[in-house]
């Protein structure tokens, strides 16, 4: 046994090490480099620029290497079957890519002939010449695919020489850590040690080997940690026991039938799942996952009723105001009026909030709705049974963690999210919660029709747009959001509503990033009565809210978001029995690569079908702004490329869980890869 505090060194301070002055402190930790540990995963440019100039002739066959290359010459055969070709070359010989199933259009787009492109890829050998098959990733900055090499440009002002000696003081100090994985999950990766992956992930010439035994080791350790966190979470909320509810089935059953519409069975499925955990002794800690407009909305309402119905107190949190209301004014309409409805908000008057708070506290109020004005200090409530908390994907699992402590003894934690994520993706941001997922929307629902159109045809889209509104139908028209300049959004989005104020006097409201909150509740408010028929916005319109007389989306500038994005604006229109269309508009025409995409938009109406097919495109760090949302960001695994391992740490986490296993030997692990945070909490 090694010494078990060893891995502390690699939390110390930078300055813990030879030949690191304030100074040098300083600029790294600028790059969010704070302790030795942070350091490990970044590879100086010029350091990896030596092995990324491996030149052609120095290609090793079989390996995944990367090159940097001039593209020469294009052979597009024109017998079917036979893969398309790009000759390419450096000044040490020939290389040549190899594609199949991708676009001339495509291929001519990454590989330009003439421009010195970097590629990477598994390099094979026919007919005397090197070459790479579907190459995995092209770049014409080279930095791209460094940094999915995970390696970094330094800040100016450390040289190669200084980091160099950093690193290899650190290489050197590397402590031997005792082993915290099983043997039969090191089998996968033939047994080798945490310190000899770091070893060997610095050696030059295994950047970009992605398929070793160390990386893979490496990239497992990562999400095996945030795995085992999350499992931690779950299993102390669920140790709390609390008082279980008692269903009135036939109160449930009355309150369905009197629906005008049939739950699907996977809304019955998920309110079963939740009855079960209202019932059961240990608190419960849920997820409702579904698409947009899955009808989550009366799943959570069934809930809340089947709640209230065994004496407890529930809240209801939304984002919005107008989204909470939207719920408040539903659960009035279908909920017998012997229950006491409340409503919150930071904007209720002074006498009415004293009023309310309490009627909470003596428990004359049976369910309130409000935005996280529900949740301030001093609103206390006297018997609260379930939180539920809607479209809430910004919450980060400690907030999760602190919102369950909030609810007290006795109270459930109901979440609920459209967004449309693959698997792996839930299980590292949502794995700390048990699911239900809503796959299948209500059944009456048509398709929207998704269409393209470039800008200049923009008359054609005005005379659609006349002829739907002459049917009383609404419109969105959403103007591009450019990140970079809030300026432009905002000055475009003006002058499309000018525009349109024009062609349609009095029936268009503008909405954008400058406009105060109370406005924008009045203006949507009004939309949702159809006072006025077109509304124009910049901002993405506010997610949730139901607006079913809306059945036209006009998206202008659609390359600007990403396609689970456009799914999820698509998503606002299309709720009602009518036709619903989405336009979206573009500026020119679309390169191969952008038309592949579209499609994929325009063929599924399935929103995790679209997210997993956009993540394969554009990899996962920039599908959703998951970066913004507090995602931890993984330093080497990707949901897509190593979902294998995803699945290797789910099956591995549900061992130990059932074996009940003792994790402190762990604890150097996540003390490592974890958020501070919450750790304390755990080991
Ligand atoms: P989301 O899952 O996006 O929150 P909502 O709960 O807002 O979706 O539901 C969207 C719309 O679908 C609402 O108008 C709702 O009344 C309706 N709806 C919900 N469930 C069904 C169903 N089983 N059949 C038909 N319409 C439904
Ligand atoms: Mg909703």
């Amino acid at each position: 046994m090694g010494n078990k505090s060893n891995y502390k060194f690699l939390l110390s301070d930078l300055s813990a090490l030879k030949g690191v002055g304030s100074k040098t402190v300083k600029i790294l930790k600028k790059k969010n480099i704070n302790n030795i540990f942070d350091l490990l995963w970044k590879l100086p440019k010029s350091y990896t620029d030596r092995s990324l100039s491996s030149e052609i002739k120095d290609l090793r066959i079989g390996e995944n290497q990367t090159v940097t290359v001039i593209p020469q010459k294009y052979y597009f055969p024109r017998i079917r079957n036979l893969p398309n070709r790009v000759s390419c070359r450096d000044n040490s010989g020939e290389l040549d890519c190899i594609f199949f199933n991708s676009y001339e259009g495509y291929i001519k787009k990454i590989l330009p002939l003439g421009k010195e492109i970097t590629i990477s890829g598994k390099i094979g050998r026919f007919k005397n010449k090197y070459q790479i098959t579907n190459p995995k990733y092209i770049s014409e900055d080279s930095s791209l695919i460094k940094q999915k090499h995970n390696t970094y440009s330094l800040t100016e002002g450390i040289s190669e020489k200084i980091y160099n000696n950093i690193i290899s003081q650190i290489i050197e100090k590397l402590p031997i850590l005792d082993e915290w994985h099983s043997k039969d999950i090191l089998k996968n990766f033939d047994n080798i040690c945490w310190n000899e992956s770091i070893k060997e992930l610095h050696k030059p010439e295994n950047i970009g080997n992605f398929e070793k035994n160390f990386y893979q080791r490496l990239a497992f350790d990562e999400i095996f940690s945030t795995f085992l966190v999350n499992s931690e979470i779950r299993k102390k909320i669920k140790k709390n026991k609390k008082k279980k509810k008692i269903i009135n089935f036939e109160k449930q059953r009355f309150l369905i039938k009197k629906l005008d519409f049939l739950l699907t069975n996977d809304q019955l499925k998920s309110l079963n799942e939740i009855n079960n955990d209202l019932t059961s002794s240990s608190k419960m800690f849920r997820l409702l996952q579904g698409d947009v407009g899955s009808g989550k909305t009366i799943v959570s309402l069934l809930s809340a009723y089947n709640t209230v119905n065994s004496g407890f107190q529930v809240a209801i949190m939304a984002p919005t105001e107008i989204l909470a209301r939207q719920h408040f004014n539903l659960a009035k309409k279908i909920f017998p009026k012997d229950i006491c409805i409340g409503f919150i908000s930071g904007k209720s008057i002074y006498k009415d909030k004293i009023n309310i708070l309490n009627n909470l506290t003596n428990h004359k109020i049976d369910l309130i709705f409000g935005t996280h004005a529900i949740f301030q200090k001093k609103v206390n409530f006297k018997k609260l049974g379930l939180i539920i908390i809607d479209e809430q994907h910004k919450f980060g699992v400690s907030q999760r963690k602190k919102l369950s402590d909030k609810g007290g003894n006795d109270c459930d934690v109901l979440l609920m999210t459209a967004t449309p994520i693959p698997r792996t993706l839930t299980m590292t941001i949502y794995g700390d919660m048990d699911l239900s997922i809503i796959n299948e929307k209500p059944s009456l629902r048509k398709p929207i029709k998704t269409y393209s159109k470039l800008e200049n045809k923009i008359d054609e889209v005005i005379k659609f747009i006349k002829k739907e509104i002459s049917l009383d139908n609404q419109v969105f028209w959403v103007c591009p959001l450019i990140e970079e300049s809030k300026k432009i959004d905002h000055s475009s989005a003006i002058k499309k509503f000018e525009y349109l104020k024009k062609i349609f006097p009095n029936q268009v409201s503008l909405l954008h990033g400058k406009t105060t909150q109370e406005e924008k509740e009045q203006i949507l408010n009004n939309f949702l009565d159809n006072r006025f028929k077109i509304l124009v916005s910049t901002t993405i319109i506010e997610v949730g809210i139901d607006f079913p007389n809306a059945n036209v989306i006009i998206i202008e500038n659609a390359n600007k978001f990403g396609l689970s994005q456009l799914h999820q604006l698509r998503g606002r229109v299309g709720r009602g029995k009518k036709d619903s269309t989405c336009i979206l508009m573009f500026k020119s025409n679309l390169s191969e690569n952008a038309k592949k995409r579209i499609n994929i938009l325009k063929k599924n109406n399935d929103g995790f079908i679209i997210s997993e097919e956009d993540m394969k495109i554009r990899g996962f760090g920039d599908i959703l702004g998951f970066k913004q949302s507090g995602i931890k960001n993984f330093k080497l695994a990707d949901p897509i490329h190593n979902n294998d391992l995803f699945l290797l740490a789910e099956k591995e986490i549900k061992r130990i869980e059932k074996s009940k296993e003792d994790i402190s030997k762990f604890k150097p692990l996540i003390k490592l890869y974890d958020r501070a945070d919450i750790i304390n909490d755990i080991v």
